[in-house]
């Protein structure tokens, strides 16, 4: 069963109702982030929950389940302020903070789970908490990191940053003319200020008339740009890996409203079928490149897309008050993805799997808002997006709040046994 929520009280009726027939419930924003299928349960939809109101005195955004950073952009930009965001302006904000939020100045303000003031959260019994780090320290911890296993959120308040403009967009670059492209982004990323903030994509652009001629066809390095200081500053910076790389095929480069930070990714906006792997590194040394080019590049028999996200910087600062969310020693975040157009799931399984086999050691673990759907849901890969002491924790506090396992259509935490 579907319910689609118009408001807190709907949520509500459609978690008693689940309780009362005995059935497992699930979650759905915006879409981008599924887990699980919600097959034999209650999937609860919030896109009609789309109420945002921000505070340019206490600098903060309060957004009801179903938003999307594109309305908090806008929004927030008429007092000067900004969302930490990620890549894609159409994501929902409750999905994506709740798994951490690696957004597009991660380096300078690290996780967007940090920011979270207060959350409203319909629980296991059907009741609606408001949850604070005063008030409910324990459950507050959880639920930035636990994500949908702790309850639904109906509503979140969480801080902005005082961030108008940026300086950045995109280099493309020739895969086939610049090879050594991804270890010279590596070498430029270590000695960067946290105000820069970067990835590098290697794309095979497909041969279709919508992709730009000097993109058709080819493997393609995207190098994306975000920089909160002044331009000047950021030329200066890129200078170094601009003289390892050569000159671009494009280059698109250049100050703009934080309100235009979509176009840095550019992520479609239409939805299509993809399989995604992740992982993250503290290092990211010569070996690990070429066994992601080794699998991933450009030889591979299948059309990868492959992202190195550079991290580290603010990322590693301990949030004021604490949350579940992991790896803040994590300075690089790989991510691989295929769209299955004319490619099966199973062969683009076989080879993700190779690739992080081979990556296991240097691999430090996972990313909850990375790491795919289906068989990816699976026990093994979320032990690693926590530490085992975190987990341990958070199983004993699912024990505590939902010892019946009710949210399980999800990146799932059993309850630990005994301790409810
Ligand atoms: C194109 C694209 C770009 C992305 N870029 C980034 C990025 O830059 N940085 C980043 O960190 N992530 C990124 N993501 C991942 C994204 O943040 C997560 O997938 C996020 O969970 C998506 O939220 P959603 O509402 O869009 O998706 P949905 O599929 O609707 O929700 C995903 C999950 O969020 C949880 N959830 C949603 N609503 C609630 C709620 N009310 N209460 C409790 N739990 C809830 C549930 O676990 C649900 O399964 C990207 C994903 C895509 C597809």
């Amino acid at each position: 069963m579907v319910v689609g929520a118009a408001r807190t009280a709907d949520v509500r009726a459609a978690v008693r109702f689940a309780v009362d027939n005995g059935l497992p419930v699930g979650v759905q924003a915006a879409g981008h982030g599924c887990s699980a299928p919600a097959e034999g349960g209650v999937l609860i939809t919030t896109g009609r929950m789309s109420g945002v109101v921000v505070d340019p005195r206490r600098r903060t955004v309060t957004v009801e389940a179903g938003v999307r950073f594109e309305q908090v952009i806008p929004a927030a930009a008429q007092h000067g302020l900004a969302p930490l965001g990620g890549s894609a302006p159409h994501v929902g904000v409750v999905g994506y903070v709740l798994g951490g939020g690696v957004g597009l100045l991660v380096r300078t303000y690290g996780y967007a789970a940090d920011r979270v003031c207060s959350l409203e959260v319909v629980t296991a019994d059907g009741s609606l908490l408001r949850v604070t780090p005063d008030t409910e320290p324990d459950l507050y911890w959880a639920l930035l990191g636990g994500r949908d296993n702790f309850g639904i959120v109906t509503r979140l308040e969480m801080g902005l940053v005082p961030v108008e403009r940026l300086y950045g967009g995109g280099l493309f670059f020739d895969a086939r003319a610049t090879p050594d492209l991804l270890s010279a982004y590596i070498r430029w990323t270590r000695d960067l200020p946290e105000e820069m903030n970067s990835s590098v994509a290697l794309i095979p652009f497909p041969e279709d008339p919508e992709v730009p001629g000097v993109l058709r066809g080819r493997h393609v390095y995207h190098l994306r740009v975000a920089y909160t200081g002044n331009a000047r500053e950021a030329t200066r910076l890129l200078e170094p890996l601009r003289a390892m790389a050569g000159p671009p095929l494009i280059e698109a480069l250049h100050d703009m409203p934080y309100t235009q930070s979509a176009s840095i990714h550019d992520e479609p906006s239409v939805a299509v079928p993809f399989v995604r792997e992740v992982a993250l590194f503290r290092e990211f040394d010569q070996d690990t490149i070429d066994t992601v080019l080794e699998h991933a590049g450009p030889q591979s028999p299948l059309p990868i897309v492959v992202e190195v996200r550079h991290l580290g910087g603010a990322l590693a600062t301990p949030p004021r008050h604490p949350n579940a969310v992991g790896h803040r020693d994590a300075t690089y975040l790989l991510s691989v993805v295929v769209l299955l157009f004319g490619v099966t799931e199973d062969d683009t399984r076989r080879v993700f799997g190779k690739l992080f086999d081979a990556l296991r050691p240097w691999s430090i673990g996972t990313s909850l808002n990375f790491m795919g759907h289906g068989r990816n849901a699976g026990g093994m890969r979320l032990r690693a997006a926590y530490t085992p002491a975190d987990l341990e924790r958070l199983a004993a506090l699912k024990a505590a709040h939902d010892p019946s396992n009710l949210f399980r259509l999800n990146y799932n935490i059993p309850p630990a046994v005994g301790r409810e």
